[in-house]
């Protein structure tokens, strides 16, 4: 018989968020699987547990999904534990959880503590209606894509944030929310817990010299519709129909390319790069 796969909460902070469930499914499993092996012993310490651990994180998920996978085939259940919360949330896991529906392995969440849900229910925004983002990207272009959707989204927005990028990421978020008002959740859980509201420009005012510890950033969704500028229009459309767009608008190649580049933030050299390699200029 095949071994299960059981997708085990952890806390995020104080450690008697764990569940009982959690703790009867950690001691029977074969397996521990954990993003930190440190961190997930100094949890099974506590509960007085002894396992064997291996570990899983982001940048050996292709290699052990396959070792884990073979356990679980012959028979051993392995619980896989994030460093914190919930796993697959921000975390690895998505990976081995689709090669096990595959696989026809029995998966089984055992819920519990995840910070995205403890910041929202404490903010003071709709519940009703929410958009988890997680990080935001650090590719220029993405991010940038990513703070548009957020500028335009109604539902309240959840991201997470690390605290050396926070004052990064709350300057950018002044640049496209106006008055919308966003909840620092700081350390949920936790002895330093703490919650700032106000606008972006208010939260980076008092924001401290050095930032330490976990955040969770919720924003307001947008109230009014966003009627999208016409950069953002274009931006939408294939690189041809962008180009067609200038060129209709009586344009020269090199300005065309050039306001191109300027609408989607990019260098005029991928622009040309783009249109010479599919022969198009
Ligand atoms: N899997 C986790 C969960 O279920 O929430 C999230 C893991 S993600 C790698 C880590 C991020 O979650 C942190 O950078 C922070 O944004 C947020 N986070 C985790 N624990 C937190 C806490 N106690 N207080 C505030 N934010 C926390």
């Amino acid at each position: 018989m095949q071994g299960k796969l059981y997708l085990v909460a952890t806390p995020i902070g104080n450690l008697e968020d764990i569940t009982l469930r959690a703790l009867k499914v950690l001691e029977k499993v074969d397996i521990v699987a954990a993003e930190d092996t440190r961190n997930t012993l100094k949890l099974l310490n506590h509960f007085g547990l002894s396992k064997k651990l291996i570990t899983y994180h982001r940048h050996n998920e292709e290699i052990k999904k396959d070792e884990l996978i073979n356990y679980m085939k012959n028979g051993k259940s392995i619980a896989l534990v994030s460093d914190a919360g919930t796993p697959c949330i921000s975390d690895p896991g998505e990976e081995i959880v689709k090669e096990a529906i595959k696989e026809e392995i029995e998966i089984v969440p055992i819920p519990g503590a995840c910070a995205l849900i403890t910041a929202l229910i404490t903010s003071g925004l709709e519940c009703k209606e929410f958009c988890f983002i997680g990080f935001l990207p650090l590719n220029k272009k993405n991010r940038k894509e990513k703070l548009q959707e957020i500028r335009q989204e109604r539902k309240t927005i959840i991201l997470y944030e690390a605290p050396h990028k926070l004052k990064n990421t709350l300057e950018d978020l002044k640049d496209i929310l106006k008055d919308r008002q966003i909840v620092l959740a700081k350390e949920l859980s936790k002895i330093h817990e703490s919650y700032k509201r106000g606008t972006a420009d208010d939260l980076l005012k008092g924001l401290e010299q050095e930032i330490k510890g976990e955040f969770v950033i919720v924003i307001e969704g947008e109230k009014e519709q966003v009627i999208p500028t016409n950069e953002e229009i274009l931006n939408e459309l294939t690189l041809e129909k962008h180009y067609e767009y200038y060129e209709n608008k009586g344009l020269e190649k090199k300005d065309i390319i050039k306001r191109i580049a300027k609408d989607r933030n990019v260098t005029k050299n991928e622009i040309y790069k783009y249109f010479i390699k599919n022969d198009e200029l």
